[in-house]
């Protein structure tokens, strides 16, 4: 199931580039041939041309909280304006350190094993960066999300898949040993899982913790949606299994947690050994991340145990999926279980669509209501299921109008899409 990156997902819309009209020769070094636009750009832009309800690109159309707003304004105003220490402002990490020390019992060293980056895509790629390299793999699990891709390629490194298989999503722990080898220098995860929903259990990680210390290899966890998960599902960080601190990078964003994904503060946790790497490429990629929003996330953190804030997101994103799931049921769209994130995946295999890109692009521009198409998340899209992900991170308002215009899609399809 190895696959030379540059032939994986088509993520391209665009060829080689051209240059300038008296450029002659392609301007684009080939690292970036097939880089494309990014399958949520390309939706929203499709979206906001039909005028569509964007249940397509992940992020919250409600406000984030009023504290942390505020936070940031009194930031400005207090002139905390200037650069922040490359790797995070130091009320920040201390914040983080202190919330895995109640979480988890672990004692983090903020100075050493905390670096805060532009939202967690950076964070993962300065980690694809200083982890992989010509000749390296890195196995992840397939359907996975759309930044590993590119930030392997950026690497020259390779992408090994490990299939998670619908309903449940669960992996073959056969498949899973024969994915790594003597190349494997990475392992990326993600739990809970974009674009399926899934929580790894216990169980799962402690696989993949076995095949992690077997051939040496290091785990890059993506955990951006570890605060939304459903009814008994419960997160866990892997490296909180026994002997993966060591050997774990996890990264995380404020952007979910707290629902201002247009602020781009994320942040990895790990071993100095593993920080050092990657605030190596973080001081030359974006050096340091906005200033007054760190401040923010700092007060976020600091306040949110005590105001209540995470027992009100989990009700709330209960009733958000519960809202949605029962719209798009309702509407011939059966979704499939859910544990964590905010997605829904839909069945759509009995609409007579040939691909998840031209039911998208129909069912947006045609019924007005913007989805994702999961095969965006595969190395070969001809590999993915017929489904579609609907986001319900939106307010009651724009589930209800989203549901108006969806009942007309048992009609249309009966009558021929
Ligand atoms: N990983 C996953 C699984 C995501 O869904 C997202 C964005 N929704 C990111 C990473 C990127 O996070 P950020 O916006 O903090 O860069
Ligand atoms: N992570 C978001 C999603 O899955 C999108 C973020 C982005 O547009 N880069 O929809």
């Amino acid at each position: 199931m190895t696959r030379h990156v540059h032939k994986g997902n088509d993520l391209s819309h665009n060829a080689a580039a051209k240059g300038p009209e008296n450029v002659t020769r392609d301007v684009a070094s080939p690292r970036v041939h097939g880089f494309g636009t990014s399958v949520f750009t390309e939706m929203s832009r499709l979206a906001n041309q039909h005028g569509a309800v964007n249940l397509g690109q992940g992020f919250p159309d409600f406000p984030g909280p009023s504290f942390v707003k505020d936070a940031a304004k009194s930031a400005i105003d207090a002139n905390l304006n200037q650069y922040a220490v490359s790797h995070g402002a130091p009320r920040l990490r201390a914040a983080i350190a202190s919330m895995w020390n109640e979480r988890y019992g672990m004692d983090i060293d903020p100075d050493r094993e905390i670096t805060v980056t532009s939202g967690a895509t950076e964070a993962i790629f300065d980690a694809v960066q200083a982890l992989a390299g010509p000749g390296d793999e890195i196995v992840a699990f397939e359907p996975f999300y759309d930044s590993y891709l590119p930030s392997a390629i950026m690497a020259s490194a390779t992408i090994r898949t490990v299939t998670l298989r619908p309903p449940d999503w669960t992996f073959d722990p056969e498949e899973a040993a024969a994915a790594f080898g003597p190349r494997t220098r990475v392992l990326l995860l993600n739990t809970p899982h974009n674009p399926t929903g899934k929580v790894f259990t216990r169980d799962e990680l402690a696989v993949l913790a076995e095949l992690c210390r077997r051939w040496d290899v290091v785990a890059v966890t993506d955990e951006v949606y570890e605060r939304i998960v459903f009814d008994d599902a419960e997160h866990l960080p892997l490296a909180t299994l026994p002997g993966m601190w060591e050997r774990t990078l996890t990264i995380n964003s404020t952007g979910k947690t707290f629902s201002m994904t247009g602020w781009k503060v994320g942040y990895a946790i790990g071993p100095a050994s593993l920080n050092a790497p990657l605030r190596a490429v973080h001081q030359f990629v974006t050096f340091a991340s906005a200033t007054p929003f760190q401040e923010a996330m700092a007060t976020a953190l600091e306040q949110a145990p005590e105001l209540g804030y995470y027992a009100d997101l989990s009700r709330d994103y209960h009733w958000r999926r519960d809202a949605l799931k029962a719209v798009l049921d309702g509407a011939n769209l059966p979704t499939l279980p859910v544990a964590g994130a905010y997605f829904l995946m839909s069945d759509i295999s009995h609409l007579g669509f040939e691909s998840d890109v031209e039911f998208c692009r129909w069912l947006t521009s045609e019924i007005g209501v913007a989805a994702i198409p999961p095969s965006a998340f595969y190395l070969d899209p001809a590999r993915a299921p017929l489904l579609a992900r609907f986001c319900f991170a939106k307010r009651a308002e724009t589930i209800q109008r989203a549901a108006e215009r969806l009942a007309m899609v048992p009609e249309r399809t009966r009558a021929g899409a």
